[in-house]
């Protein structure tokens, strides 16, 4: 076996391919730039190099640094991850003619497969069924328009160098392919350095299900089932479980098989993934094949119990697989829920900036139950504008469908993550939809679901009285605390007293506390909450046991009462004694400012393009400028209809989150 692997990548990948090359007993080197000088993939290694500036295109991705990385360290084999360098034809051949084992397919196959335009046309002549579209490339906004008309409405427009969902637009119509053109062709250019685009039919209400391939270079091919990617936003994968609750056997089969037969049809070897969108009929049409470890692997590996990555390194080495196509069935379900640095109350805009808290809850691994938390970073790192907005992959697997849902809820409501803005709360959101719970979805599930946006969740009045008891039994304690100190100094002794009011959401609920040795007791007008805990002051997260049944609450301390997460609602709850209760009542509402006249940078970015000028009346929608950050081009609209009073930006500024970058009149 190989004595040492270099890791061309960093973040969670990184860490996940050392883990197994440890496991092997294969020395670890990792490729780092000034961002990620202190980066776990860093400290996980036995060795690191620095590879160049933070921009990736002046580290990751820079051939001739990774190649004296090599050099200088005397690593046999390279294992790429996802992105970066992993599908390039370039890096593969660099490193076959220096004799370096490449962990990935032969350099012909991800030419062949790397380009959107020329897979198609391969998948093809495999008899792999295709989405219907013009294969040629598209010069103009004009032609984009011709073209679209010719496919018909709706059409997808893509770049044929895309991927990460990233330079892909839909058009319902000629203005939208007009301006759904220009923006991916933008975007394709700054991502990929390559604006070539073509226009295929957009396949309405799909589901995005693919299949793992696996292959040797003895011409073993194997499928190992499927992965449902179909709840996305913008075209990037947000949550993945395998198997996928639509497929059956026979669909299954013939998509493993056409999977396989498109890998032979290019020699194909090491792991790979053929994307199929998939229609409500169960007919399925090739998307593309990435020719690498996909970020959703862990589904498989838990369904399976096959190692992907040691595959792919065994495979690398010259071995057989060991395995069979009988040999390789579906144990349970796993679910997969990918936490962004994304803010899901400002429309998902990136975050970046210091993890000042990062507790992902403890990793399983029993029979009934696994939960695995893929990632990268660590409890005061920080995520930067260069990469990727992921923080983790967070995985569940159970051998039932509903008891993995269950099993992600618990382990949503008690990963910490504070700093920054992210996406827990609306993956916990997802995971209470009755639409996803049964499996009822298609890749227009977010946008249909939740049109406006995310705007949190509001807890039924069950789950509003647990929380609220929660609080009040934490209030409680901190209050028995505080006498305790002061209590010494005082002559006479407080008492904590037994009645509260506790005002939540905008009502107010008088309650009654009974506490005993065996845990409080929180009596509402209609009902009682009995719980245990063992919270006190300070802690940030608790687990408590409601009425037999143990739940995970966020808990930060407000102003008279506690911030509290659970379930994606974020609830602030004050408790009061009953004359600060009706005291409280006589207080007016303080008011946020007024910005409804401005628009505000939702993001750290560079403004690209401001559209409108001073004195210009805009309508509702119209977009008013696009602000760059993460790569990803963001089109700012008006919300309403309104004439432009100061514009406060041009293209090139860099702007913080909430500068003013326009006023209205
Ligand atoms: P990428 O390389 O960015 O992953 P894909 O071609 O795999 O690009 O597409 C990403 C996602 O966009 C798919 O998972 C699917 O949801 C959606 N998509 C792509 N093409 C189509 C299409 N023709 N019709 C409907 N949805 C599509
Ligand atoms: P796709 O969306 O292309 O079908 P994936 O969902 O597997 O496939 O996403 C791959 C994307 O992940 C890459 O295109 C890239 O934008 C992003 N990426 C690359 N490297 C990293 C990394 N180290 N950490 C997080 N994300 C990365
Ligand atoms: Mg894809």
């Amino acid at each position: 076996m190989f004595k040492k692997l270099l890791i061309a990548n960093r973040g969670e990948i990184a860490c996940r391919v050392i883990k197994t090359a440890r496991k092997m007993g294969i020395q670890t080197v990792a490729i780092y730039s000034d961002a990620d000088r202190n980066a776990l993939h860093v400290q996980m290694a036995d060795e690191a190099v620095h590879i160049g500036p933070s921009p990736a295109n002046q580290s990751y991705i820079v051939i001739d640094n990774v190649m004296d990385a090599i050099r200088k360290t005397g690593a046999e084999a390279v294992h790429p991850g996802y992105g970066f360098l992993s599908e390039n034809r370039k890096f593969a051949e660099a490193l076959e003619a220096e004799g370096v084992a490449f962990v990935g397919p032969p350099a012909t196959a991800i030419e062949a497969m790397g380009d959107k335009i020329t897979s198609k046309k391969l998948a093809m002549e495999a008899n792999v069924s295709t989405v219907p579209g013009f294969m040629g490339l598209i010069e103009d906004a004009d032609d984009a328009v011709k073209i679209s008309n010719e496919v018909g409405y709706p059409v997808m427009i893509k770049a044929s160098a895309g991927g990460g969902g990233k330079g892909m637009r839909i058009a319902w119509n000629d203005a939208e392919a007009r301006e759904g053109f220009q923006s991916s062709k933008n975007e394709a250019a700054s991502s990929f350095g390559d604006d070539r685009i073509f226009i295929e039919k957009f396949i309405t209400q799909p589901r995005h299900i693919e299949i793992q391939v696996l292959a040797d270079k003895h011409g073993n091919y194997l499928y190992l089932n499927e992965r449902e990617c179909s709840i996305q936003r913008r075209n990037q994968k947000v949550i993945e479980e395998a198997p996928s609750p639509f497929l059956d056997a026979e669909t299954r089969k013939a998509m493993g098989e056409q999977a396989c037969a498109l890998a032979r049809a290019v020699d194909y070897c090491s792991a790979g993934t053929v994307e199929f969108i998939v229609d409500g009929d169960r007919n399925f049409y090739f998307l593309e094949m990435n020719t690498r470890l996909q970020v959703e692997h862990p589904v498989t590996e838990l369904i399976t119990g096959v190692d992907l990555v040691e595959q792919m390194i065994r495979v690398a080495y010259g071995e057989r697989l060991s395995l069979t196509q009988e040999e390789i069935g579906i144990k349970g379900w796993a679910i997969e829920s990918r936490l962004y640095a994304e803010d899901p109350y400002r429309n998902f805009l990136p975050s970046i900036g210091r993890l000042s808290r990062y507790r992902p809850p403890a990793e399983v691994a029993t029979s009934t139950l696994a939960v695995r938390n893929d990632t990268g970073v660590y409890e005061g790192g920080e995520i930067s504008m260069f990469y990727d907005p992921m923080i983790a992959k967070l995985c569940t697997w159970a051998p039932d469908r509903t008891t993995a849902i269950t099993a992600m809820r618990d382990a949503l409501d008690s990963f910490e993550v504070e700093g920054i803005g992210h996406n827990i709360p609306f993956l916990s959101a997802v995971m209470d939809h009755q639409r996803f719970i049964d499996g009822n979805i298609t890749t227009a599930f977010i946008d249909e679901e939740y049109p406006d946006g995310f705007a949190g969740v509001t807890l039924d009045e069950d789950d509003l009285k647990r929380v609220a008891a929660c609080a009040v039994g934490m209030f409680r304690v901190a209050e028995i605390r505080r006498t305790r100190i002061t209590g010494t100094m005082d002559n006479h002794k407080r008492k904590v007293g037994t009645d509260w009011i506790l005002a939540v959401e905008g009502t107010e609920f008088p309650v009654r506390i009974e506490a005993n040795r065996h845990g409080t007791t929180v009596v509402f007008e209609d009902r009682r909450i009995a719980m245990k805990s063992k919270w006190t002051p300070g802690d940030t997260l608790t687990i408590v046991e409601i009425d037999g049944e143990h739940h995970a609450f966020k808990v930060q301390k407000i102003t008279a009462g506690y911030r509290i997460r659970y379930r994606g609602a974020d609830v602030k709850v004050r408790v009061y004694t009953p004359r600060q209760g009706e005291l409280a009542r006589l207080m007016p509402e303080k008011l946020p400012p007024d910005t409804s006249r401005m628009l505000l940078c939702p993001m750290p970015g560079l403004i690209v393009k401001v559209n409108v000028a001073v004195g210009d009346e805009v309508q509702e929608g119209q977009a008013l400028c696009a602000v760059e950050a993460m790569k990803m081009e963001n089109i700012l609209r008006a919300e309403r209809r309104a004439v432009v009073s100061k514009v406060n930006a041009m293209a090139g500024d860099s702007l913080a989150v909430d500068d003013v970058i326009m006023e209205f009149e």
